[in-house]
């Protein structure tokens, strides 16, 4: 026997069940961030490789282990996006947009990691994401996490919680962040291997470790929140209270942080404890130094992103494609009459599959594994008058009458 081919490991398929789930992030998605002016790009799966290198860092999981990068038969060095806000803002600047005033975006679709794959992690994997380019004060943070909530009110995703920090600037971090090696050092030998390396390139992300050990020892680690210079400090604090005043509930985390440089100030998750253990369902924040470490002008931005295979895993159950009518021929006399049915009622809106005529018996049968509501049953008596006769299958009541009150019937049925 032939060996039957399986999908990457860590690629899964989307099948209806689960794409009827994320067609309706993808329409909440629009619905709720057109409210805030937010239009929808769509951007290369493809970008080169010196975008992610530059932006996210060669020191990173992400570039240094994870990308699907390759030479393609030209000679650059190309890769799979692993996130969307790298590719946004080299489109941003390769517009020349810079002059533009602000750019609100969002985009959808695959982003690739070659990472460990477990539950609802996957190699390839959806992302909705929004990039808010251009917009500097603490109301925008707020609006943007309003909007985040809304999206998840939307999706009728429940128990998650919004937490919050402060990341500091240029100004304020450089001290802090000698504080916190100085601490690190002062414990290094309790610190996880990964964390060990991160002392010097990355110490922020100590602690954010998993690793109990580590998680013990940064207890007490200086915070940024206390070290914040002036400008940082009211910013955050106005953000909370726009915050208050949209009514969206938030905890401040200090062990909210992101790994590079160019994040700064406003730090945000969205966090479930749904799915396993703690979860990140939406993350997001300020990267006021991103576009110009990607050569433009020092602009202002903040966004967020979401995997959709993790929204789709806290989204309820959502109905597939329904059939209204499946279309009955009795009789080879009646076939091409009953085609003809079948297919203006597809024209007014109704979902009809037509069970090819022939046995009536196979064809009622074929009507219930379609779960059909209707039968229209088409026989002699149909075509010699132009009716149609309906019968609902769940209630077993069935009429005879014109093509246009059988749509009528339909319709409001
Ligand atoms: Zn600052
Ligand atoms: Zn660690």
């Amino acid at each position: 026997m032939t060996k039957k081919l399986q999908s990457i490991r860590g690629i899964h398929d989307g099948l209806p069940s689960e794409v009827a789930k994320w067609r309706k992030i993808e329409d909440v998605a629009r619905r709720v961030f057109s409210s805030h002016a937010v239009s929808e790009v769509r951007l290369p799966i493809l970008e080169p490789t010196e975008l992610f290198v530059r932006s996210v860092g060669e020191e990173t999981d992400i570039v240094s282990k994870e990308m699907y990068a390759f030479k393609d038969q030209g000679s650059g060095n190309i890769c799979l996006r692993p996130e969307g806000t790298a590719g946004a803002v080299r489109a941003y600047l390769q517009a020349g947009l810079t002059r533009s005033g602000i750019q609100r975006w969002f985009y959808m679709g695959p982003m690739f990691r070659r990472e460990r794959p477990q539950k609802g992690r996957l190699r390839q994997f959806q992302q909705i994401g929004t990039e808010w380019i251009g917009v500097s004060g603490p109301v925008a943070d707020a609006e943007i996490l309003a909007m985040a909530q809304h999206f998840l009110d939307a999706l009728d995703i429940q128990m998650v919680r919004l937490e919050i920090n402060s990341l500091g600037c240029a100004a304020c971090r450089p001290a802090y962040r000698d504080a916190l090696i100085t601490h690190l050092n002062a414990c290094s030998e309790h610190l996880c291997k990964t964390c060990h390396e991160r002392i010097e390139n990355n110490p922020m992300r100590v602690l954010d470790c998993k690793n109990e050990s580590c998680q013990a020892q940064s207890a007490d680690a200086p915070e940024m929140l206390a070290h914040l210079c002036s400008d940082c400090d009211t910013h955050f604090s106005n953000l909370k209270e726009s915050l208050n005043a949209l009514d969206v509930p938030y905890k401040v985390n200090p062990r909210i942080v992101r790994g590079l440089d160019y994040y700064n100030r406003t730090a945000f998750e969205f966090i479930t404890e749904q799915l396993g253990a703690q979860g990140t369902v939406l993350a997001g924040g300020r990267y006021d130094g991103l576009v110009e470490s990607l050569g433009g002008p020092a602009t202002t931005c903040i966004g967020f992103a979401a995997g959709m295979e993790r929204l789709a895993m806290l989204m309820p159950d959502i109905k597939t494609q329904t059939v209204d009518v499946v279309a009955i021929a009795l009789g080879d006399l009646a076939l091409p009459y009953s085609l003809k049915i079948a297919e203006q009622l597809r024209r007014e809106g109704l979902s009809v599959v037509h069970a090819g005529g022939g046995a009536s018996k196979r064809q009622f049968k074929l009507a219930d594994r379609e779960g059909a509501r209707f039968v229209a049953i088409i026989g002699s008596n149909e075509v010699e008058h132009g009716l149609i006769s309906l019968k609902n299958l769940a209630t077993g009541e069935q009429t005879s009458c014109s093509i246009k009150q059988g749509i009528a019937l339909l319709k409001i049925s």
